[in-house]
């Protein structure tokens, strides 16, 4: 029996971020994930670094961004040095197109410093590439943002706290009931054993409402999303690109993702011929040029869904020594940092970098 400051139950981006950030505050973290690390929604993800549409969520998601987006070069940076995996931060920029509640968007953008740039169509033609589709507008330019390759990011986040001296990363653990004692967490126990400390953060992604079933009832849901891998050998596409709800990401070895379809499948992450299709058909639209190029990988992953997609952060009431971080829905990686730092506020006991209050486990409404 090993034990630890913290257990995070979960490898995922979001139980790896929470023990990097704590190991940060000098917290000794014990990592269990019952599969490998980063295999799961965060390794299917697309890695794009702004909430898609930011105008269509509450107030709380835009906070949250606005806490992940200035760490985002140096916490690349410094994964990328310590560990020799490149997490390929890219601000290539971000550009919605055809975008069909402007108003909304303009409304949105006065309220949080400009971000977005309205454009004419001409002039996204030309910041996205001549290759796409023509009559952008309204479009909406975001610069400075982009992406970030999941999956690598996942390998950097592992290698890091496998190689850090306060870090036990335990694979194939899983996590099968929570340890108690008179209201107060003890560890977790699985069928090969058991694992010791003060405090339990769940961290499950969309399995996080079953680890979590007989302390308090959480609306978190899988929702299915399907991606392509369009293997183009020449830049087609210079920043990312959404139109109708899908949306093309560029990588630096110039190929491109595709996505992605929103399902209501339950935990079957199988992919479909007609999530392929609706995908290489919008991604056609956006960018003709594409009809050349292979589709060499589909996959789908399952989002954590939550109502409004605010993720729950924070203490479980009962029993003391329980936290969560879960429910990002489609903004899981994007939104990593900034929930991290919430919940190591809540367990170091430093003031919040943000009003707790929208993301407490449970909340009303
Ligand atoms: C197709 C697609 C595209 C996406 N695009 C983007 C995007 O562009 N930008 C963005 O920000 N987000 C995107 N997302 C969302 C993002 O990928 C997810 O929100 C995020 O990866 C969720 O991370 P997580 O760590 O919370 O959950 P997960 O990645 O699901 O990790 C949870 C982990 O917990 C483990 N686990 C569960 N139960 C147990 C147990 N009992 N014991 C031990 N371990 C357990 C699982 O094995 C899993 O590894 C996308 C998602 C999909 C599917």
């Amino acid at each position: 029996m090993k034990t630890s400051d913290v257990i995070v139950v979960g490898g995922g981006i979001n139980g790896m971020m929470s023990a990097f950030k704590l190991i940060q505050k000098g917290f000794h973290v014990t990592l269990l994930e019952r599969g490998q690390c980063a295999r799961e929604a965060s390794w299917a993800g697309g890695g794009i670094l702004i909430p898609l549409y930011p105008w269509r969520y509450a107030d709380p998601i835009a906070r949250l961004d606005a806490l992940a987006a200035p760490q985002w070069l140096d916490l690349a940076d410094r994964l990328a040095a310590t560990t020799g995996i490149d997490p390929q931060y890219t601000p290539h920029g971000i550009m919605h197109v055809r975008v069909e509640d402007a108003h909304k968007a303009q409304a949105w953008s006065a309220r949080h410093h400009d971000m977005l740039t309205p454009l004419s169509s001409s002039r996204a033609h030309e910041l996205l590439g001549r290759s796409v589709t023509s009559s952008l507008a309204p479009a909406f330019w975001i610069p400075g943002r982009g992406s970030i390759r999941t999956p690598r990011l996942g390998q950097a986040l592992r290698q890091w706290l496998v190689d850090h001296p306060r870090a036990t990363l335990v694979e194939h653990f899983e996590v099968t009931a929570l340890l108690t004692t008179q209201g107060r967490v003890e560890g977790v126990e699985g069928p090969q054993g058991k694992y010791l400390a003060p405090r339990v953060v769940m961290a499950g992604g969309p399995w996080t409402r079953q680890l979590l079933v007989r302390h308090v009832q959480l609306p978190i849901s899988p929702v299915r999303g399907q991606m392509l891998l369009f293997r183009a050998e020449r830049a087609l596409l210079q920043a990312v690109m959404l139109m109708n709800g899908f949306y093309l990401i560029p990588r630096r070895d110039h190929h491109i993702l595709a996505g992605s379809t929103f399902e209501d499948a339950g935990f079957d992450r199988a992919t479909t011929a007609e999530g392929y299709e609706q995908i290489h058909a919008r991604a056609l639209e956006m960018l003709p040029a594409l009809k050349e190029v292979e589709v060499t990988h589909h996959w789908a992953g399952l989002r954590p869904g939550s109502p409004d997609s605010i993720p729950f952060v924070g203490a479980v009431k009962d029993p003391e020594g329980l936290y969560v971080n879960a429910g990002h829905g489609g903004n899981g990686v994007v939104l990593s940092p900034a929930t991290a730092d919430l919940l190591c506020a809540h367990i170091a006991g430093t003031p919040p970098p943000v009003e707790p209050a929208p993301y407490a486990v449970p909340r009303s409404g």
